[in-house]
């Protein structure tokens, strides 16, 4: 099945949840702090990240930064405040679901499977790669052929462009962070600023088109696609 981290300082809710989780059949890591979490998460290469906001040391909130830069797996944070505001924010800065606690553990159960199969989906179509090209609307992404049309007109995209276009089509509603996207475009060593991604973007849009108003800048965090917002303009 899948690989699991559990990033959770009550050892007792952690080993409850990671026992149901084996017996469904997946691998599970624990770690109790943020620190740990960074590391073990950089170690096992989790399909999907359980992730407490209340930790000691580094918080959940900017665990889920930081596992952001460079991982594109689910998360779903798990918090005893029930504050839509707070439930907003953990999204914002990149987790896919949340679980106010307490829960049962059907609902977690429930809520993994349907973070799953979205990653199962996400690596088909990534699998796919070479023979489909992408499409949204009227846009076709050729990424094998280096090509990407509008409405059947050949539009004029840089590889960088390309590569971002094809990150955010992939992840719909995900919001990705500068640094993500910084690393991801020009590599882990380029020492630029985060103004490089927005420059990007900013081309990017306006290339796009009506398609543009898409992505979606996140305030103090990135940037997202939100397919919906074509059909609200
Ligand atoms: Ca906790």
């Amino acid at each position: 099945m899948a690989r699991i981290l559990i990033v959770e300082d009550e050892v007792s809710l952690s080993d409850l949840v990671r026992s149901h989780l084996e017996k469904e059949g997946h691998a599970v890591d624990q770690a109790f702090e943020g620190h740990e979490a960074l590391v073990t998460a950089d170690r096992a290469r989790p399909n999907l990240v359980i992730l407490d906001w209340m930790l000691p040391g580094l918080d959940g909130l900017t665990v889920c930064k930081e596992l952001r830069r460079k991982h594109l797996m689910p998360i779903l944070m798990l918090t005893a405040r029930g504050d839509v505001a707070d439930r907003v924010t953990g999204l914002e800065v990149g987790a896919d679901d949340y679980l106010g606690k307490p829960f049962s553990i059907v609902e977690l159960s429930a809520r993994v499977a349907s973070l799953l199969r979205r990653v199962a989906l996400d690596t088909a179509s990534a699998a796919e790669d070479d023979s489909r090209p992408i499409t949204f609307a009227t846009l076709v992404l050729d990424l094998a052929g280096h090509r990407a049309t509008l409405a059947g007109s050949s539009l004029d995209l840089t590889r960088r462009e390309m590569d971002l276009l094809e990150v955010l089509l992939r992840h719909p509603g995900r919001t990705f962070s500068r640094d993500f996207l910084l690393e991801r475009l020009w590599g882990a060593d380029f020492d630029g600023l985060d103004r490089a991604v927005d420059t990007q973007m900013v081309r990017l849009r306006r290339k796009l088109g009506d398609l543009g108003v898409c992505i979606e800048a996140v305030w103090g965090v990135g940037y997202r696609f939100r397919p919906e917002l074509r059909e609200t303009t």
